[in-house]
C-alpha cells in the first residue's frame, strides 16, 4: 500500500514559478520584476561593500568555531538588534521590558509570533483556533495567511488597501479598528508595505495608535524592510516607536535579508515588549523562558554565520556607517528608478493613467514594491507580450528595474493599457 497515494498536488508558489517562466524565456528584453529581492543597475545580485568586510573580518578570526549558539542567539547580535528597531534610547529598553529572540529571518519570527500569541495572548486563553483571529492588510505579503493558519490561529482581512485611489482607505481602516472586539491582534506593516508600497503618514499612525490604544489592541509589527523604505533606518522605525511610546502592547518581527542584503543567511529576530521586567506574572523573564522552548522545539539552535555578520556590523560604530551608506545606495537606486519610470510614463509615452491622481503613486509609494493599478489582463500583456515578468495583482519590483530597461518597461506599461 503506497502511504502517500492520497497527498495532493499543491498549487506552485506564484513567485517561483514567474522566475522560472523568466528563466526559461530567451527574449533578450526580458525582465524579471516577480522577485522581491535587490538587483544593482546591471540586475545583478548585490553583496553590500560593508558585509564584504564583515565576511573578512570573519575569515580572519581563528578563534571562532562552529560550536552551538545558546538558544536566544548570539548575545551581540541579540542585544544589538533590539536597539536598531526601539531606539538606544527607548523606555522599553531601558526598563529591561524587550524580549528578543533570534530567529530563521522574517519567516521565522512570524512564526514564532503566531506561535507565541496562540499559546500565551492571555484573551485568547481556552479560545477554538476559530476564535483566535489575526487581522491582516487586504492585501499583504503572501506567506502571512498561510503561515498564522499553520501555527494555530486564523488569519483575517481588515481593508487598508483602496483600488479606486490606488492609496490608503484610512477611513475603512480606521472604522474597522474601531468596530473590531476589544484586545483583537492587527499585523502592521512597520514600513513599505509589501506588496502595495502604501504606508501610513505620521500623523495616520498617530490615529491608528490612538485606536490602539482606546481598544487595547494588540499591535504585531512586521519589520522586513527597515532603512530600505526611506533609506534611513530611524525614519522607518518611526511608527514601531510610536506605539511603543504610547504603551501598546505589541511584538515586532525583525528581518535582514533586505537591509542588508543576508537573504540566503536566514537572519532576523522577534521582540515581545512586556509590561515590565522581572519574573513576576507578565514579566519579560517568563515571556523569555517561554520563547527559548519554542526555539528549542523549532530549531534547538539559530544558525551563526549571519548572526555573526549582521552583530559586527551594529556593534562597530565604523561598519554601522558603512551600512548606512550602502542601506541608501540602494533606497536611493529605487527611489531614482520611480522618479525614472514616472517620468516616461508621464512625459514621454503620456501614458493614460489607472488612478485619479495621474502616475503619482509610483512616486509616493515606498519600499521595494510598487502597485501599478495595471489590471489582470493588462499584466498578463506585459507578461505574454512585453516579456515583463510580474505578479496578476499589478506589484512591480522596483529593484528589477535598471537604467537598461526602465524604457522598455514603461514602453510596454504604454502598450498594455492603451
Ligand atoms: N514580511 C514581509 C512583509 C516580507 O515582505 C518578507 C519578505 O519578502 C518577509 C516578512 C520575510 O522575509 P525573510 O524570511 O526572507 O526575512
Amino acid at each position: 500500500h503506497d502511504v502517500w497515494h492520497s497527498t495532493p498536488f499543491a498549487p506552485p508558489d506564484a513567485i517561483f514559478a514567474l522566475t522560472a517562466g523568466y528563466q526559461q524565456d530567451s527574449f533578450d528584453k526580458k525582465v524579471n520584476l516577480g522577485v522581491g529581492a535587490y538587483r544593482d543597475n546591471d540586475g545583478k545580485p548585490f553583496v553590500l561593500p560593508v558585509v564584504r568586510k564583515a565576511k573578512q573580518i570573519l575569515a580572519s578570526d581563528d578563534s571562532l568555531d562552529h560550536e552551538y549558539l545558546p538558544i536566544a542567539g548570539l548575545p551581540s547580535f541579540v542585544k544589538a538588534t533590539s536597539k536598531l528597531i526601539f531606539g538606544a534610547d527607548s523606555p522599553a529598553i531601558k526598563e529591561n521590558r524587550v524580549v528578543t529572540i533570534q530567529t530563521i529571518s522574517g519567516t521565522g519570527a512570524n512564526h514564532y509570533g503566531g506561535a507565541f500569541l496562540s499559546r500565551f495572548y492571555e484573551p485568547w486563553l481556552g479560545k477554538s483556533k476559530e476564535e483566535k483571529i489575526i487581522y491582516l492588510s487586504n492585501p499583504t505579503w503572501a506567506n502571512h495567511k498561510s503561515i498564522f493558519n499553520s501555527t494555530g490561529l486564523t488569519a483575517a482581512d481588515y481593508p487598508y488597501y483602496d483600488p479606486k485611489t490606488i492609496g490608503l482607505d484610512l477611513v475603512a481602516f480606521l472604522d474597522f479598528l474601531r468596530k473590531a472586539p476589544k484586545q483583537s491582534v492587527f499585523l502592521l506593516h512597520a514600513c513599505a508595505h509589501n506588496p502595495t508600497g502604501v504606508d501610513p503618514t505620521r500623523d495616520q499612525w498617530k490615529e491608528i495608535a490612538q485606536i490602539f490604544k482606546e481598544k487595547e489592541h494588540f499591535a504585531f509589527f512586521d519589520c522586513a524592510y527597515q532603512g530600505f523604505a526611506s533609506g534611513d533606518l530611524d525614519n522607518d522605525a518611526w511608527a514601531v516607536r510610536h506605539f511603543v511610546e504610547e504603551a501598546i502592547p505589541l511584538l515586532v518581527c525583525q528581518s535582514f535579508a533586505k537591509n542588508a542584503g543576508l537573504y540566503g543567511e536566514r537572519i532576523g529576530a522577534l521582540n515581545i515588549v512586556a509590561s515590565h521586567a522581572g519574573d513576576s506574572e507578565g514579566g519579560a523573564d517568563r515571556i523569555r523562558s517561554q520563547l527559548l522552548i519554542l526555539q528549542r522545539q523549532e530549531i534547538s539552535n539559530p544558525p551563526t554565520f549571519g548572526a555573526r555578520i549582521v552583530g559586527l556590523i551594529l556593534s562597530d560604530e565604523a561598519m554601522f556607517e558603512q551600512w548606512k551608506g550602502d542601506i541608501k545606495t540602494m533606497a536611493h537606486r529605487i527611489i531614482d528608478m520611480r522618479k525614472q519610470l514616472h517620468e516616461l510614463l508621464v512625459n514621454k509615452y503620456k501614458t493614460p493613467a489607472p488612478g485619479p491622481n495621474g502616475w503619482e503613486h509610483v512616486i509616493n509609494q515606498i519600499g521595494m514594491f510598487t502597485f501599478t493599478g495595471l489590471n489582470p489582463d493588462q499584466c498578463k500583456a506585459m507578461v505574454e507580450r512585453g516579456h515583463i515578468y510580474m505578479t496578476s495583482n499589478g506589484r512591480i519590483s522596483m529593484a528589477g528595474l535598471n537604467e537598461h530597461n526602465v524604457e522598455w518597461v514603461a514602453e510596454c506599461i504604454d502598450k498594455a493599457i492603451r
